[in-house]
């Protein structure tokens, strides 16, 4: 049985917040078998929880942020996403003490390595997946993302389309196949990316005040501003990479199927999630509780190389 996962013990991380540039501090804690991720705002009085779903999400200036129905937001959560998705964690309690989590250093990798070091435990419970029945297609303008029906587990194919000096053509294509271990070596240390001119406009308006060379890559009208460069040749895709991976597991479920983007992001990225669920016939709910024998050898493949061996 592939089941479903949390983290073994309780741990936390602090770090600067991309709009406030204040400390802030998250705790994770394990939860039980088909809670979700589900987030809780400590600061306010009372309480504030917010589960995430495609539904909670609202695309930002800056980031990703789940937002309730009283407009109370948590920020900033689409790197961890990314992370929780590689690592097969369904189940987590995640507490913060400020309206953003972390940035961390603009990638998933800080979290990767956190919960890799704390350790991951498998539920009693089998782990349910969304395989992708049909075709399913958003555009906006010149933009389009979809979701295809496949053999194997979750491929991606990601094109962006940037004219800059520093973004040359044939690293602005990259084609996944998405495994734990694969995001971890790969797409997880690459980190987001913007340009020094809306660096300047954010910061007139006090915006990403934590924002920094700390935790982004930044972009001038010729090169890479950083001082160390780029982690690797192609980051600014994989970067995206990353964050269609965190768009997609809004959820809480892991796809098997084909994703397909030109010049996507988190709206567009949100906007097929959505249209994905918002018709049973888009897709089925499996889980392997009792024959993994059915499973085809790629899928095998993807559900066993999620990383870290469970307790
Ligand atoms: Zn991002």
């Amino acid at each position: 049985m592939i089941k479903q996962r949390t983290v073994k013990t309780a741990v936390s991380a602090a770090g600067i917040g991309l709009h406030s540039g204040s400390k802030v501090t998250v705790n994770f804690r394990p939860a039980p078998a088909d809670t979700g991720l589900v987030y809780t705002r400590t600061d306010l009085d009372p309480q504030v929880v917010i589960k995430c779903t495609p539904e909670a999400v609202r695309d930002t200036q800056l980031c990703t942020a789940l937002v309730n129905l009283d407009g109370v937001r948590i920020s900033t959560v689409e790197h961890l996403t990314a992370a929780l998705s590689a690592l097969g964690i369904d189940n987590l309690y995640i507490d913060v003490n400020a309206p953003e989590l972390p940035v961390m250093d603009g990638s998933a990798q800080p979290f990767i390595y956190l919960f890799e070091s704390t350790g991951i435990q498998d539920l009693a419970a089998p782990k349910t997946y969304l395989r992708v029945a049909r075709k399913v297609r958003v555009e906006d303008g010149e933009k389009w993302a979809e979701l295809n029906p496949s053999d194997g587990g979750f491929q991606l194919d990601l094109t962006i389309d940037f004219n800059h000096p520093a973004m040359e053509r044939d690293l602005q294509h990259l084609v996944f196949n998405f495994t734990g271990r694969g995001f971890a070596a790969e797409i997880s240390r690459a980190r987001t990316f913007c340009f020094m001119r809306d660096v300047e406009y954010m910061h007139a308006h006090n915006l990403a005040l934590g924002g920094s060379l700390e935790n982004a890559v930044v972009l001038d009208d010729y090169r890479v501003v950083n001082p160390d460069g780029l982690r690797y040749p192609n980051e600014f895709v994989k970067h995206k990479m990353l964050d269609a991976i965190g768009d997609l597991y809004m959820s809480g479920r892991s796809i098997l199927g084909a994703f397909k983007a030109y010049k996507t992001g988190h709206k567009l990225n949100n906007m097929l999630l959505r249209a994905f669920l918002s018709d049973a016939k888009n897709y089925e709910l499996i889980s392997f509780a009792d024959d993994p024998a059915k499973v085809r050898s790629e899928t095998f493949e993807f559900i066993d190389a999620r990383i870290a061996e469970p307790a």
